[in-house]
């Protein structure tokens, strides 16, 4: 079932943690429309595996607007809730090879020994050796090295990491024991047959912790392309808890010209008088060499 080489299977992910705000749709845009003209397949996940950040009625909203802006999704919509013995099943593998061990350190320890990282604090591995027990409320972290992980994003460029000094080994499974956003991407990717990741910059410092677990696994590697971020007056990312910028579904050509331009493309608002010939200037027109880098 794996899949053939010029396959192109594009995915938009949202988390429900609230409705689908103008940072969101930017790179709903950017990956819908370069699925389409790639002549690709799109698949909408909903990343509802962590329950607590959920919202009541935030999927069916985030559905509804996408529906409203036109977007198609092929295969029926996955959910990562139904996904957790699947996820289960790759965390008993990585056991089986010696590639995790439980950590029971709080996060309140760590904070006090660790050193800040460029992106968060540095596990300081002091549960690496330590053989704490399956039972206890206990995380589950994958062991990194000093190996350097690198990737060509389509927007950025070379980028690389060293996980080792960037983060230690990090978390697959958190102690209220829900499978860690890092390890669940990776594998729901895989599950979907996934080619090509479009998405926000910031999850840009998280793309070489997926391509390590990928390459650990045995998966095949995916073509990433990170967009710009949209910032508040405030110099913050949008961020959909924060009930920042909705997006209004009563009128959706207006929010998708804004997302176009925001992502340096060419200007077709002239020619667009409804949703359908938006997506239909998009298509041929889409460039992603003209979609600025922009990380804050
Ligand atoms: N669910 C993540 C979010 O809403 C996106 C996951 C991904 O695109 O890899 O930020």
């Amino acid at each position: 079932m794996r899949r053939s080489s010029n396959q192109y299977i594009g995915r938009f992910a949202p988390s429900p943690s609230g409705d689908l705000h103008f940072g969101s749709l930017v790179s709903a845009v950017a990956s819908y429309a370069d699925a389409r003209q790639h002549f690709g397949q799109w698949i909408l996940r909903i990343d509802d595996i962590d329950q607590p950040r959920t919202k009541a009625g935030a999927a069916e909203s985030i559905i509804h607007t996408l529906s409203a802006f036109g977007f198609k999704w092929n295969h029926s919509i996955q959910w990562q809730s139904e996904r957790i013995s699947q996820y289960e099943q790759v965390i008993q593998q990585l056991k089986d090879r010696n590639a995790v061990y439980f950590c029971a350190c709080s996060r309140k320890e760590i904070t006090k020994i660790a050193a800040a990282g460029a992106d968060g604090m540095i596990y300081p591995g002091t549960c690496r050796d330590q053989r704490h027990s399956e039972n206890a409320r206990h995380a589950i972290r994958i062991r990194t090295n000093s190996e350097k992980i690198y990737f060509t994003d389509r927007v950025f460029g070379h980028f690389e990491q060293n996980l080792g000094n960037l983060s230690g080994d990090f978390i697959i499974r958190r102690a209220d024991d829900i499978t860690a956003y890092q390890l669940a991407v990776v594998v729901d990717d895989y599950i979907d047959q996934v080619t090509h990741v479009v998405r926000g910059a910031d999850l840009l410092m998280s793309t070489c912790k997926q391509i390590y677990l990928g390459g650990l696994l045995g998966y095949p590697n995916l073509k990433f392309a990170h967009t710009p971020l949209v910032i508040d007056k405030s110099g913050k990312k949008l961020s959909k808890s924060d009930r920042a910028f909705p997006v209004n579904p009563d009128t959706p050509l207006t929010a998708l010209i804004a997302a176009w331009r925001f992502l340096g493309q060419k200007d077709i608002a002239h020619r667009v008088q409804t949703v359908e010939e938006f997506w239909d200037e998009a298509t041929t027109t889409w460039s992603i060499q003209k979609v600025p880098a922009g990380y804050p």
